[in-house]
């Protein structure tokens, strides 16, 4: 770690390169703190440019210094002697200027940006809210319905946005160093961001409903709520007293466990794969991907594939089923060039490589072939068959079935050590989970070569045995299970699924089973009726449902019965469930939320400790990555294996 001073005329170029991201390290501060008395005392230099070596401004604090006491100088400190210098310091941003290197951006005088700089204050997808003047300097330069998005979600702006809100002063056209040593040559005086006054709402009331918004969807998270209050409180108090109150929030968020929890997942979702001797291969290259099925998950995988830069070929069943799958493909597509993610020319440039065929000879030079068609092993076996002699003998076959055996699907393959499972979560092309699943006879390169996939597509990726389920959809089934007993045992759907969105969830199981529709769950019952333990504990609620044709929203019933997108208890539903309690001669006695989200939690515990054990997933940090990013388990919880070693 360096920090540099170079004298150019009368210009100091104070310099920070503390790879990987020149966080906001001790060191870092010691010597910013060292270079602001150094420039302040040295007459010969007029002003100071701040900028970084490496890819990126400053990212963010040191996360390895983050359970440790803090140690002087503190940041604030360091920002609030730059701010007090008498002669102007310019920040020169590139890459990446998040939390702490916004804050130390917002101290300087004036701010000047490389084109594709975004700029950010993401402490609250950490538990956090900025402790280093960010709530309150950024309403001093953005107006404050901007500066409340900007802390109460983390989500960065461009440079393009930044400049127009006021956050930066100018987009450097060339050289950034060069148009950053103009700015400083044309900036007489220093400007303090604190010496402006907050910049009022445009619409007080709008303001206040977005404000209630936010609150609303922390849905017991504590930092989106200290965000919102420290914009509020940065608009009404002087800029010392907010400073302050900001301070102290920042620790005491530090000090709460839904930060230890999120710090927690930020750390394990990056190692996942680290040091598994499974994914030890080396990754072959891609270029061209198969997709086998263009329903609705093939269609979000192929158009996440060619997201990513990679060719793509879909081979369907026949020519409607082909132009059905494309078609999907093309929505999402246009969806990305509409929301601007791609440019017109890159959605020409993708169309080019994206081919269609319903002949696997197709498929005869792709690196990698996923297959997503319907989820009967029969149909699998068909198509791994038709891979076989089709693919070249190092490509790599990937199922994405939900609950089959992937190492049955192997077996319809001469070489089983080339197929993996890749089980993607829908909507593919959205959707952040990859559960990557091992069979005993692939080959470390074939898994590899799954996790680059997965890599390349800007995926999570967590390794799975092979189980009925793997982690995630097996722990999901168990708890399935255990909220069918609660409707008979005397809760009622509607309980069940306001406990959950109280714990923290988007949606409830009840909720869920109607939105995804209840036939698919229903029809691989009926699959497993007659291998079914006959003293296991079935309840039959859900199979009444489906044979009266309630099948979930798209029939207007289901657990539910809907008016439009609102579920409203059917008091039909709650007659079948307590005629089946009582045909069982269960004496129904209502839950409580609290007991309704225990029996949940332990049932996952319970799940993942079998998991765990049977050498299934690796480490219980890859659990809750699964129910974090696959299930809508709230992540400032920190996961259910997380919850159970805190207790
Ligand atoms: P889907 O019914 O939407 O699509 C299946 C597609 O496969 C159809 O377009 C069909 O024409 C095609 N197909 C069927 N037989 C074929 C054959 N022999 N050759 C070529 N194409 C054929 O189903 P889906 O929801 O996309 O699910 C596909 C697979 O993904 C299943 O194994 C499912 O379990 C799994 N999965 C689904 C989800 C989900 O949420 N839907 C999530 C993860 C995994």
């Amino acid at each position: 770690m360096t920090v540099d001073i170079a004298r150019q005329g009368d210009l100091a170029i104070v310099t920070i390169d503390n790879p990987p991201v020149n966080a906001t390290s001790q060191a870092v501060r010691q010597v910013l703190s060292d270079a602001v008395r150094q420039t302040s005392s040295d007459p010969d230099v007029r002003a100071v440019v701040l900028r970084c070596a490496g890819r990126t401004f400053v990212a963010g604090g040191d996360v390895t210094e983050f359970d440790k006491p803090p140690v002087p100088p503190h940041l604030p400190d360091v920002i609030a002697a730059i701010e007090d210098a008498d002669k102007p310091w310019i920040a020169a941003l590139h890459g990446s200027v998040l939390g702490g290197g916004l804050e130390l951006a917002m101290g300087c005088h004036a701010r000047i940006g490389a084109p594709a700089t975004k700029l950010g204050l993401p402490e609250v997808s950490l538990g956090l809210i900025p402790g280093a003047g960010g709530t309150v300097r950024l309403p001093r330069l953005v107006e404050a319905d901007l500066a409340l998005d900007m802390v109460a979600t983390g989500k960065p702006i461009s440079a393009e946005r930044a400049l127009k809100a006021g956050l930066i002063d100018r987009i450097a056209e060339g050289d950034l160093l060069d148009a950053a040593k103009e700015l400083a040559r044309r900036t007489t005086a220093p400007r303090r961001t604190l010496s402006r006054p907050a910049r009022p709402p445009k619409d007080p009331n709008a303001f206040a409903a977005e404000a209630a918004t936010l609150r609303a969807r922390a849905r017991g998270q504590n930092s989106p709520v200290a965000a919102v209050a420290a914009i509020e409180r940065a608009l009404e108090l002087p800029a010392d007293a907010a400073l302050a109150a900001e301070r102290q929030d920042f620790l005491e968020l530090k000090a709460d466990p839904q930060s230890k929890a999120l710090r927690r997942m930020f750390f394990a979702e990056r190692q996942t794969l680290k040091d598994d001797p499974r994914a030890a291969g080396t990754a072959r290259p891609l270029a061209h991907i198969g997709v086998v099925g263009g329903g609705t998950m093939g269609a979000g995988i192929a158009a996440a594939a060619l997201l990513s830069g990679l060719s793509v070929t879909m081979v369907e069943r026949d020519a409607d089923a082909l132009a059905a799958g494309q078609g999907r493909v093309g929505d999402i597509l246009d969806g990305s060039l509409k929301r601007g993610k791609i440019s017109p020319k890159r959605h020409a440039e993708i169309q080019a490589v994206f081919a269609g065929s319903v002949d696997y000879a197709a498929l005869s030079d792709a690196d990698l072939v996923i297959e997503a068609v319907f989820e009967d092993i029969q149909v699998k076996t068909t198509v791994f068959k038709a891979l076989d002699s089709a693919t070249r003998p190092d490509a790599v076959l990937a199922t994405n079935t939900s609950y089959l055996d992937v190492g049955q699907i192997a077996s319809a393959v001469s070489d089983p050590s080339r197929v993996i499972g890749l089980h993607f979560f829908s909507p593919a092309h959205i959707m952040k989970l990859l559960e990557l699943v091992v069979p005993d006879r692939a080959s470390p390169d074939a898994v590899a070569t799954g996790a680059a996939l997965g890599k390349r597509l800007g995926k999570i990726t967590v390794l799975s045995g092979v189980c009925d389920g793997f982690i995630g959809n097996r722990i999901m089934s168990a708890y399935r299970r255990e909220a069918d007993y609660m409707i008979e045992d005397g809760a009622l759907p509607a309980d069940v699924d306001k406990a959950m969105r109280d714990f923290g969830f988007p949606i409830g199981v009840f909720e869920m089973q109607d939105l995804a529709g209840l036939d698919i769950a229903w029809a691989m019952r009926k699959r497993r009726a007659a291998t079914r333990d006959p003293n296991e504990r079935y309840i039959e609620i859900a199979d009444r449902l489906c044979e009266q044709g309630r099948l979930g929203r798209k029939t207007g019933k289901g657990w539910y019965r809907y008016s439009g997108k609102t579920a409203e208890v059917d008091p039909e539903v709650t007659a079948l469930i307590e005629a089946e309690s009582a045909r069982k001669g269960i004496v129904r006695k209502p839950l409580s939320d609290d007991a309704i989200m225990a029996r949940i939690l332990t049932v996952m515990q319970t799940e993942g400790r079998a998991i765990l054990s049977e050498g299934i997933a690796a480490k219980s940090s890859d659990i809750d990555v699964v129910m974090v990013n696959g299930y809508g388990f709230p992540r400032w919880r920190g996961g259910p294996m997380f919850m159970a070693g805190e207790m």
